[in-house]
C-alpha cells in the first residue's frame, strides 16, 4: 500500500458529475420522501438509469468499472444528501451485487449480475430472522433437497428493498446441526417465484424513504442454479458482502457527517447571540473542530479499505493468507467509527443549530433519525468489536 492516498483525476471527475446529478436529481425530493415515508421511486428510477446502481461491477459485467474507490465516491457524496437513497444503493449494490461478483458462476453473473448493475433488476439480501440477528449463523429457514433442486422454508425479516427487489440473496440452512461452518447456504431467489411472499413492512424513526420487509418463503422452489458460492458455503457468501457493505457504509456516514458538520459551520457564522456570531464563541469552535478531526480521520480510513479491497480483487481463491481476516478486521473498525463519529458529529451540529435543529423538516433533524441505525444494521458495534478484538487474539495488532 502506498503511504500517500490522492484522487485521480478521473476519480475527481467522477465526484464532480455524482455530486451535480444528486443535487439535481436526488436534493429537491428528499424532504417529502421523508415526511411521506415512501420510496423514491422516480430518483432511484433515475440513479439506475444513470449506471449509479452498478458503480463497482466491471464494465464486461454491464456496471461503470469504477471499483470500491469510485463506488465510496459516490456513496460519500450520496450520504451528503441522503442516507434513504444510500441505504437503497448499499442493499443492492454491497449486500446484492458482491455475492455474484465474487461468487457467481459465469452463468449466475449474465442472469443475475448484469441485469442488476445495469440497474435493471433491484437486488436485496437476506440473513436476518426472528430469532437470528447478531447470531447471524443460527440460520432456520430450511433449505431441502428435492432431487437437485431445492425447497427454502421460513421467514426473513429486516430487508432492506425487500418490498421492491427483484431478487433477493437468501441465506438458509441446508444443514443446521453444521450451523455457520458448512450448514448455511446462499441461494439466488427472484422475488416472482410461487410461494415467496412480502410481509410487514416496518415503520422506522429514520431512513423513510426505505422498506425494511419481512420475507416469507413458503416452500419456494428453487433450481441447483439459484446455489451461490456451492452448498455449505453460505456463511462466508454473506460475510463478503458485509466486508464490502461496512465500508461503504463508511462512505455513506462520511458524506452524512460532513454535510451535518458543513452546515453547523454556515450556520454558526451565521446565527448571533450576545451580539456576536455563535462561531466567535470558543464552546462552538471546539465543537467544529473536533468535528472537522473526526471527517478528516474517517476519510482516510474509508479510502484506504475501500482502495485495499480494490487491491486484493474480487476472486477470494486467489487472496493470500491472512488477506481476508485483515480485510474484514479492516472493514468492522470503519464501520464502528464511522457510525460513532457520524453521531457524534451529527449530535454535536444538531446542538449548535438549537431549537431549530429539533424542528421536524430540517436536514440535520433527519440526518440524527437516520444516522442511528449505522451503529446497529451491518451487525451491531458490539458484534464488530468482537470481530476486531478475535481477530486481534488471533494474529496479535
Ligand atoms: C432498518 C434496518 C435495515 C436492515 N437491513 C437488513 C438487510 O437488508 N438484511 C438483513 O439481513 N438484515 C437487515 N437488518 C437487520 C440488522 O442487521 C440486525 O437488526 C442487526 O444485525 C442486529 O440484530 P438484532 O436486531 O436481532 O439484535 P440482537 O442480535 O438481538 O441484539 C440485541 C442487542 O444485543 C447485543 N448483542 C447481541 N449479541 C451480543 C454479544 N455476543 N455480545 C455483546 N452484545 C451482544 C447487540 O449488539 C444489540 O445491542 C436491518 C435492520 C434494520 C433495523
Amino acid at each position: 500500500m502506498p503511504i500517500e492516498f490522492s484522487f485521480t483525476p478521473d476519480q475527481e471527475a467522477f465526484r464532480q458529475a455524482a455530486r451535480a446529478f444528486l443535487e439535481r436529481e436526488v436534493a429537491p425530493v428528499v424532504g417529502e420522501m421523508d415526511e411521506r415515508e415512501e420510496f423514491p421511486k422516480e430518483s432511484i428510477a433515475r440513479l439506475r438509469a444513470e449506471g449509479y446502481f452498478g458503480i463497482p461491477i466491471p464494465e464486461k459485467y454491464g456496471g461503470l468499472g469504477l471499483g470500491k474507490v469510485g463506488y465510496c465516491i459516490f456513496l460519500e457524496e450520496l450520504g451528503r444528501i441522503d442516507a434513504s437513497h444510500g441505504t437503497i444503493v448499499g442493499a443492492h449494490t454491497s449486500l446484492g451485487t458482491t455475492p455474484l461478483l465474487y461468487y457467481g458462476t459465469e452463468e449466475q453473473k449474465r442472469r443475475w449480475l448484469v441485469p442488476a448493475a445495469r440497474g435493471e433488476r433491484l437486488l436485496a439480501y437476506s440473513l436476518t430472522e426472528p430469532g437470528s440477528g447478531s447470531d447471524s449463523g443460527s440460520v432456520h429457514t430450511r433449505a431441502t433437497p428435492k432431487g437437485d433442486r431445492w425447497v427454502l422454508e421460513g421467514t426473513k425479516i429486516y430487508v432492506s428493498n425487500g418490498r421492491e427487489a427483484d431478487t433477493v440473496v437468501v441465506m438458509a440452512a441446508n444443514d443446521p446441526a453444521k450451523g455457520p461452518n458448512g450448514g448455511v447456504t446462499a441461494f439466488l431467489v427472484d422475488t416472482d417465484s410461487a410461494g415467496f411472499r412480502v410481509g410487514r413492512c416496518e415503520k422506522k424513526m429514520g431512513l423513510h424513504g426505505t422498506s425494511t420487509a419481512e420475507l416469507i418463503l413458503d416452500r419456494v422452489e428453487v433450481g441447483p442454479e439459484a446455489v451461490l458460492g456451492g452448498v455449505g458455503k453460505g456463511f462466508l457468501v454473506a460475510m463478503t458482502a458485509l466486508d464490502v457493505g461496512r465500508v461503504s457504509l463508511g462512505a455513506a456516514s462520511l458524506g452524512g457527517m460532513a454535510a451535518a458538520a458543513g452546515q453547523a459551520l454556515e450556520f454558526a457564522q451565521n446565527r448571533s447571540q450576545f451580539g456576536h456570531p455563535l462561531s466567535d464563541y470558543e464552546a462552538i469552535q471546539f465543537k467544529l473542530a473536533d468535528m472537522a478531526m473526526k471527517i478528516q480521520a474517517l476519510r482516510y480510513l474509508v479510502y484506504h479499505a475501500a482502495q485495499h479491497q480494490d487491491d486484493l480483487g474480487t476472486d477470494p481463491g486467489a487472496w493470500p493468507r491472512g488477506a481476508r481476516a485483515e480485510k474484514t478486521r479492516e472493514a468492522s473498525i470503519v464501520k464502528c467509527l464511522a457510525s460513532e463519529w457520524s453521531g457524534e458529529v451529527i449530535d454535536a451540529a444538531l446542538q449548535i443549530h438549537g431549537g431549530l435543529g429539533y424542528i421536524r423538516g430540517t436536514p440535520i433533524e433527519r440526518a440524527y433519525r437516520d444516522q442511528r441505525i449505522t451503529e446497529i444494521f451491518e451487525g451491531t458495534n458490539e458484534i464488530q468489536r468482537l470481530v476486531i478484538a478475535r481477530d486481534l487474539l488471533s494474529r496479535g495488532l
